[in-house]
């Protein structure tokens, strides 16, 4: 019941909200997102990370991944393009244009998953890394090394992975952690948890407002992904994007949990990660 309010929560000031179209738009200049995740073992997170991507406003999301998990993402979200690749140098060049990378989600660790995260950090668009995709950048830190925006979403155990540090020592000092990553890896290092925290070189750090501890269930980390990707091909800003991104996910999951009714607090209701997705229009 100490939690805010969530029409308080959604009056609060938020400097950047992302961009409304107007009678100029279409799909491509709205942005396109790509996707890059899942594989035969695990199939979940990619529907669920595009389907943050279709409800957050992208003009298009195209999804790119082996054939199982393309199977499912084609069927859930026929709005997707999908295609079907073989890793490999050449990966990126049948999913057509996009305006910023996701990768990561359900993607797996071996040397496919590291070919397709070093294809996507290879171009000169923003990219966002979560999850898997951020085990694998654990070992390949020289990925990092690009002019264009990243972007990562870790929780405190994969940012202890990535920093070789102690998850404890990360739970500790947040605050501390999550500007020492942003300097230290050259990126805008989103760090979930209670209270999600967004850090960029010499920029304040964020703190989010919105959310709720009924966030904390599977899948819901995925749906941010897509939803921080659709905001990224928006031609949002890194750090803006992460913020609002976060903003919004957690305003969705308060949604979708209730909390009041007539008036009255009556409690949170559990949610799931689809119920996120399906709030986030709201
Ligand atoms: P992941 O760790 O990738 O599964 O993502 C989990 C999502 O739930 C992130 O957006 C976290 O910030 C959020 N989350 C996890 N635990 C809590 C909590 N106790 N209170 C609020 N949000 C949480
Ligand atoms: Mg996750």
């Amino acid at each position: 019941a100490d939690l805010p309010d969530p029409d308080v929560v959604a009056a609060w000031p938020v400097d950047v909200l992302p961009p409304e179209p107007g009678p100029e738009s279409d799909k491509y200049r709205r942005g396109v997102v790509g996707i890059l995740a899942g594989s035969d073992e695990f199939t979940g997170a990619a529907v669920l990370s595009t389907g943050g991507a279709v409800h957050g406003g992208a003009g298009m999301v195209r999804f790119a991944s082996v054939p199982h998990p393309v199977e499912l993402v084609r069927h859930r979200w026929p709005e997707a393009v999908t295609t079907v690749i073989e890793p490999g140098p050449k990966a990126l060049e049948k999913v057509g244009r996009v305006q910023a990378w996701v990768v990561g989600p359900g993607l797996g660790t071996g040397p496919e998953a590291e070919g397709l995260l070093t294809a996507a950090l290879g171009t000169d668009l923003p990219v966002l890394v979560d999850a898997d995709g951020l085990t694998v950048l654990a070992r390949r830190r020289d990925l990092l090394r690009r002019e264009a925006p990243t972007v990562l979403t870790p929780h405190a155990g994969e940012l202890a992975r990535l920093l070789g540090a102690d998850r404890a020592d990360i739970e500790a000092r947040r605050l501390e952690h999550v500007r020492r990553a942003a300097a230290e890896l050259g990126a805008t290092v989103l760090l979930k948890g209670s209270t999600t925290l967004v850090a960029e070189l010499d920029r304040p750090v964020r703190v989010n407002p919105t959310g709720t501890p009924r966030l904390a269930t599977a899948g819901t980390g995925d749906v941010l992904s897509g939803l921080i990707g659709a905001l990224l091909a928006n031609g949002m800003a890194a750090l803006d994007a992460a913020a609002a991104g976060a903003y919004l996910h957690g305003l969705a999951a308060r949604l979708a949990a209730g909390g009041k009714e007539e008036g009255e607090w009556r409690g949170e209701a559990p949610i799931s990660a689809a119920d996120v997705i399906t709030a986030l229009p709201d």
